[in-house]
């Protein structure tokens, strides 16, 4: 991959805004340079821009560079940010798998750049052969998601890794669900591949999803476009401070939520299989489970009748008639399956 003929012409040659916190760092007796209000000490100041004190943390806890790291407000910044660094709108397009995170669409949308869907087969995986063939001299990125949403389950390595050495242009691996998954992260080979973008969030396994934080991983290089383009205070101080501190503190439970989570879901996808209105629970790498059922817009009301929520996906591709089902707490899980378990008596 080339990648100055892959980014946009603007954004390769673009002149960043240089913010106050550029140009100084360390520790001044007197802060004179960027209007900021003497008073009110706890808020007064700037955030870090480029959040190097949690970097630090991140590159420890990842065993990566922290030049590598790019912090964002949730994944969905960097998902935004790959379309306006490489996506020229109403001229070059993307290819995504069908179903998958919707929010790629959206900022596809919201781009102007054309999305285009490459379905998976029946068991959720994808042919590398036809995403490739998707793609044209336009298509600047393939997004690939693995663990994959709404389906819960991982991609075929072999299939991403044929992308990633066939294609010329960025491939984005969003693994917002990894740490559930026993496979490991793509992350380890950034260094082979310098066309590959890795996501991952704190929302999911970190149980920090108010904070909004989402994490690109990269070349240097691509990682230096994301810092360009960003809005240069993107993270605010509290929320830097407060994930620095639940990266040592919460470090203890996170491995300890995930197994929880994981026999949860054991439970969980166990018990639906045998209920009669549930025709079938696919593997799930994730923190969520599909089920398919005799009737999901009708048992989608049924439940949100009773206070259970659960995300409907009848319209959603080879999705018909599934709702996903995130991994809840033990109670949660066991009045789902209470309200279930009533619903199927009542039936017969
Ligand atoms: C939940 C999720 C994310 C996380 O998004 P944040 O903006 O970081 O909260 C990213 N990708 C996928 C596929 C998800 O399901």
């Amino acid at each position: 991959m080339n990648l100055e003929s892959t980014v946009r012409k603007n954004i390769f040659n673009l002149k960043p805004y240089s913010c106050a916190r550029d140009e100084f760092k360390g520790e001044a007796s007197a802060y004179l340079d960027a209007n900021e209000n003497p008073f009110n000490k706890d808020y007064n100041r700037y955030p870090d821009p480029l959040q190097v004190e949690l970097k630090k943390r991140i590159s420890q806890i990842k065993k990566i560079n922290p030049e590598r790291i790019m912090l964002g407000n949730g994944s969905d910044e960097p998902i935004d940010l790959v379309f306006r660094i490489f996506c020229e709108p109403a001229k070059d397009n993307v290819v995504a798998i069908e179903p998958t995170y919707g929010m790629y669409n959206v900022c596809a949308d919201i781009n102007n750049v054309e999305y285009r869907k490459v379905f998976l087969n029946e068991n959720f995986q994808m042919d590398a052969e036809q995403l490739l063939a998707a793609a044209d001299k336009h298509t600047k990125v393939i997004f690939l998601c693995s663990p994959n949403n709404p389906s819960g389950n991982l991609l075929n390595n072999s299939e991403i890794q044929k992308i990633i050495e066939r294609f010329p242009g960025i491939v984005v691996i969003d693994e917002a669900y990894i740490d559930f998954s026993d496979k490991p992260s793509w992350l380890a080979d950034l260094d082979k591949y310098p066309n590959l973008i890795v996501l991952h969030t704190f929302s999911k396994a970190w149980g920090l999803a108010s904070l909004r934080c989402g994490m690109a991983f990269a070349s240097q290089e691509i990682i230096a476009l994301f810092n360009k383009v960003k809005y240069p205070y993107n993270l605010s101080t509290l929320i830097q401070q407060t994930i620095l501190k639940q990266l040592y503190v919460g470090g203890e439970y996170k491995d300890e939520w995930v197994k929880q989570i994981l026999s949860e879901r054991e439970y969980l996808a166990d018990t639906l299989k045998s209920l009669s209105i549930v025709e079938k629970v696919y593997p799930s790498d994730a923190n969520f489970l599909l089920v398919k059922v005799n009737d999901a817009n009708a048992l989608y009301k049924k439940l949100i009748e009773k206070g259970v929520v659960v995300r409907n996906r009848n319209s959603v591709s080879l999705c018909g008639n599934c709702l996903r089902v995130t991994v809840g707490a033990k109670e949660e899980n066991d009045f789902l399956i209470d309200v279930l378990n009533d619903e199927t008596s009542t039936l017969h």
